[in-house]
């Protein structure tokens, strides 16, 4: 089974619901690639009136950003994987540099919300990268190995089919600057490897997403790379016209 090919908007803490529906409204009466898979990451307030409006619309899903880790209980204020699955989502990010950054989720608390999202089906995006500090010191491919080990490489090869990584080098993300198509590669063909080793011809299928301030402008060059499934895409994803463009750029 070829990879999907994977082009997933985080619109962050942005857009009102009603802007949101627009914005999905724009996209669903947009000229689609249809081998293109859409995932739209939005926030939790606007899940159910966007799903609502992707009931019948083929190859777009919803992803929420976050879950807890815990079913249920006294965590006021959270959202817990099953109170999403039995909204129907099908997606939840895990491990985005944001909330590593300033939530301060360790890869040992990530673990935890994987087992517990792909415990109550939700398919998982995985975020990873580095920070400029790291790559500099030339430790990013270790960096992104240890993040992998920690968090994502105790699953089955069967849990492995749910799970989507997203590669986003921190220096990239809402900067303006991405990395070269060459450098996501050497990282991407990096983390296939890693998968490789335990779960041989499955890793084949994982989808492996770039991250870090693709527009319509690079989106081409980015996914043309051999190991580079798609992107995942903050800011651009907020313009129905550009988030088209790249969602064509395959
Ligand atoms: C992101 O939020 O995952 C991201 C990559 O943001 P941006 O595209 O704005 O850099």
């Amino acid at each position: 089974m070829p990879r999907k090919k994977i082009a997933a908007g985080n619109w962050k803490m942005n857009l009102s619901p009603n802007e949101g529906v627009k914005l999905t409204m724009n996209l669903i009466q947009g000229n689609r690639d249809p081998k293109t898979h859409v995932i739209l990451a939005v926030p939790a307030t606007h899940l159910s009136q966007i799903q609502d409006k992707l009931k019948y619309v083929s190859k777009i899903e919803v992803a929420a950003q976050n879950c807890h880790q815990k079913e249920s209980g006294a965590f006021t204020g959270e959202i817990s994987a099953p109170m999403l699955n039995s909204m129907g989502v099908k997606y939840v990010l895990v491990g985005h540099s944001e909330r590593r950054e300033y939530f301060g989720e360790s890869n040992a608390l990530l673990k935890e919300k994987i087992d517990i999202a792909l415990k109550n089906k939700l398919k998982v995006i995985f975020c990873c990268g580095e920070s400029l500090d790291i790559r500099k010191k030339k430790a990013h491919v270790k960096h992104v190995q240890k993040q992998l080990k920690e968090s994502l490489l105790h699953l089955t090869a069967a849990q492995m089919k749910d799970v989507v990584i997203a590669y986003e080098p921190i220096w990239a993300i809402g900067t303006g600057e991405t990395a070269s198509p060459q450098q996501a590669q050497e990282m991407h063909l990096a983390i296939r490897k890693s998968l490789k080793k335990k779960y041989k011809s499955t890793a084949d299928n994982v989808s492996i997403l770039y991250g870090g301030s693709v527009k319509p402008a690079n989106a081409k060059e980015l996914f043309a790379m051999p190991d580079i499934d798609g992107g995942l895409v903050g800011g651009a994803s907020l313009d129905a016209k550009g988030f088209g463009e790249i969602i064509n750029s395959f």
